[in-house]
């Protein structure tokens, strides 16, 4: 049945109807996968750009097939965005770091945990009761947690929002803005943003050494961030290079590959031996 989509001649109702199943399988695989406990989440660390040192880490949810083989978000956030599946899986995302966040800090481990938070889940209104009552499950400190937040967030209902992470931020925890930049201009309402962090995007770390617009927008952003008094984050490092121009510009901590490809939660602490 997968033909009907490679052959280029396919009858168009049956690439329709193909795609749909492939949907409905996907959509099948992540419900099931809540109950089975196959949410998985790997951890990425995020360094210190000056001390080189460990400073936190990023859950990154993976789907677990029956094979073993995970299957990465960008084949399904959209779709469990669109049937709100999001919600579920990111309470299991929640619950599974929060586990590990407890028990690094039982072994007498600092590492604070950055989560994804799909604007759908930050928008639900049992979010932040539900976060409140795992911090209390798990016995986290508020302190520890950081929720990434996308620009795309702030188009609706911003004064909840902003109640919202002014009543987290109250708490301790800390909010940042996952991929800066690359959304509608966040500018002229960054300043009423209760945030304390700023993550510039992969792609304008990617083309750094090559393309002098995109050094350009990283110090802006960098600068923007001091400014304002925030810390703020370059994703996708990859290189040597690229980590030294980044600390050249200022940029506080630094995330990816170079460092750390994200790993299981006893990975990052064998390849820190913390
Ligand atoms: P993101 O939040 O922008 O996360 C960064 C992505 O870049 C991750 O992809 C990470 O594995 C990848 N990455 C890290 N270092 C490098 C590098 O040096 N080079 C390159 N090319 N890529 C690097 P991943 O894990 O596939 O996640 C993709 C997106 O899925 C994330 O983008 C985030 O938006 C979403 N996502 C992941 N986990 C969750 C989650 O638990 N909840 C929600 N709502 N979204 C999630
Ligand atoms: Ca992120
Ligand atoms: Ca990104
Ligand atoms: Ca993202």
């Amino acid at each position: 049945k997968t033909d009907s989509i490679h052959d280029g001649f396919s009858f168009y109702s049956e690439e329709m109807e193909s795609r749909f199943i492939s949907r409905r399988q996907r959509y099948m695989q992540l419900k099931s996968a809540i109950v089975d406990n196959n949410v998985i989440a790997l951890y990425q660390p995020i360094v210190d750009a000056i001390t080189g040192q460990l400073n936190a880490v990023e859950a990154l949810m993976r789907i677990k097939e029956n094979d073993g083989s995970l299957i990465s978000p960008i084949e399904f956030i959209a779709l469990a965005e669109e049937t709100r599946l999001i919600i579920p899986l990111g309470e299991k995302m929640i619950q599974l770091a929060f586990q590990q966040l407890k028990k690094w800090c039982d072994e007498g481990l600092k590492i604070r945990m950055c989560l994804n938070i799909s604007p759908i889940q930050f928008i639900d209104p049992h979010f932040v009761p539900f976060l409140l009552k795992a911090i209390d499950k798990y016995h986290v400190s508020p302190k520890m947690i950081e929720l990434e937040l996308t620009e795309s967030l702030m188009l609706d209902n911003l004064q909840q929002v902003i109640r919202d992470m002014e009543q987290l931020r109250i708490m301790g925890i800390s909010i940042s803005i996952d991929d800066f930049g690359t959304g509608f201009s966040c500018l002229s309402y960054l300043k009423e943003l209760p945030v304390d962090v700023l993550k510039i995007d992969k792609s304008f770390v990617a083309q750094l050494s090559v393309e002098k617009p995109d050094e350009i927008l990283v110090k802006t952003i960098t600068t923007l961030a001091q400014s304002m008094n925030l810390k703020s984050v370059a994703e996708g490092v990859e290189s040597l290079d690229q980590a030294r121009r980044l600390k050249e510009l200022g940029v506080s901590y630094l995330q990816g590959y170079y460092f750390s490809r994200p790993v299981t939660a006893n990975e990052v602490r064998d390849s820190y031996d913390i």
